[in-house]
């Protein structure tokens, strides 16, 4: 058995998930939306499913899907992206975070992570061979420091990986923070994993900056997205990747073997819904806003330190005003007792550098987000 993988625990989302169905609990742990997702876009796949394509999709995903995403990051971030060489398509970002990871490191290479980080990053590079070095971001900010990463760069590193957003601390890197990195990344030659699956998902009318766009960043940056973030639809595990062409071409060897393709039926169904106009995507960022706003305001009445969100389904309380400082015995008592399941973010902290915050899913009707507060009443 492999080390790595034999002492791992179940992930978080899936225990506290089971958790909340024990106990009957309102589920703002697992980051999953109320909203089924636009109806055309589930239309267009239940008509594929029906009438087809059903059969393996050519291995770097349907053409029409591969044209609408060079399309539409031409449209949304500028960038210019050949769809035949510089796109493929992955069983959702997960895909294509651990074949990136197996494509692009060799055993003893060092990798830049960022804490916190989503849960599958660490155990998928120490498979990989590769060496941790990990900065803490540190909360309230969760801002790179430069002095950090001056410290966490040497001459073996090959690859940083980045989430911009960043989940679960719902901060969007802006191009000072991703300008820094990029300096980084040249001096160092290292290729950067950018993990963008909350691209479209910022508040405030903020724009999110892909790393790619930056002066030197193009031919060593490997994009992720995802599309069950962009419509709501987390099970699809529709995924893409975008990279310059000699850097895709070893990606496509790890996709090769690890899925190969992806269900055609849904890829048609993305690529029909990338295509939604300007007016669909303000209003998707604008519901999950206001829902945002719903819970926070809810939350500070009664009683708790919300966090700022910038971006994602999530946001954050701070326990520690409350004089607790163990999130997980937190999150527990919270689903156990209280029946409102909330993941702890020090399962985000390798190092468990941080451990008074509580993550809580927004993404929901304000019937379960009332629902939750209501149970939350007088626990601060
Ligand atoms: N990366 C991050 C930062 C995520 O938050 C998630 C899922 N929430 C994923 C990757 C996985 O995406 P997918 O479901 O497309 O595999
Ligand atoms: N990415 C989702 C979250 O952060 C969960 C994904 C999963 O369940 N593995 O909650």
């Amino acid at each position: 058995m492999n080390r790595v993988f034999a002492e791992l625990p179940t992930t978080v989302f899936e225990r506290m998930s089971q958790l909340a169905r024990e106990h009957g609990a309102v589920n703002l742990g697992q980051g999953f939306p109320d909203d089924p997702g636009p109806e055309d876009v589930r239309e267009a796949a239940a008509r594929a499913v029906m009438d087809g394509p059903n059969q393996y999709p050519p291995m770097m995903g349907l053409p029409a899907l591969r044209e609408a995403i060079a399309v539409h990051y031409a449209r949304h971030q500028g960038l210019t992206l050949d769809p035949d060489t510089e796109v493929m398509v992955t069983s959702g970002a997960t895909e294509a975070l651990a074949g990136a990871l197996l494509a692009l490191i060799e055993p003893g290479d060092e990798v830049v992570l960022f804490a916190p980080m989503y849960d599958a990053y660490l155990p998928l590079v120490r498979r990989a061979g590769g060496v941790p070095r990990i900065v803490n971001l540190l909360p309230p900010a969760f801002r790179l420091d430069e002095a950090a990463l001056a410290e966490a760069f040497s001459d073996r590193t090959k690859l940083v990986l980045l989430n911009n957003p960043l989940n679960p601390s719902a901060t969007l890197f802006g191009h000072e923070d991703l300008a820094l990195l990029a300096r980084f990344c040249c001096a160092h030659d290292v290729i950067a994993l950018c993990d963008e699956v909350w691209e479209h998902v910022v508040f405030d009318g903020a724009r999110h900056l892909p790393l790619m766009a930056l002066p030197g960043m193009r031919e060593r940056t490997v994009k992720i997205g995802s599309a069950g973030k962009i419509f709501s639809l987390t099970g699809w595990k529709v995924g893409f990747v975008t990279a310059d062409a000699q850097l895709m071409r070893v990606l496509a060897k790890a996709h090769q073997f690890l899925t190969f393709t992806t269900p055609p039926n849904l890829q048609a169904a993305v690529a029909l819904g990338l295509g939604k106009d300007d007016a669909w995507f303000e209003a998707m960022r604008a519901g999950y806003a206001r829902s945002r706003d719903h819970l926070a305001e809810g939350l500070r009445q009664r009683g708790f330190t919300v966090l700022p969100a910038a971006a994602t389904w999530f946001l954050n309380i701070d326990i520690a005003p409350l004089g607790h400082h163990d999130d997980v015995a937190f999150c527990e008592a919270l689903v156990t007792r209280h029946g409102v399941a909330a993941i702890p973010v020090s399962a985000f902290y390798p190092e468990e550098a941080v451990r008074h915050i509580v993550r809580l899913c927004f993404a929901k009707a304000d019937p379960t987000l009332d629902a939750a507060l209501d149970r939350m009443s007088g626990l601060a």
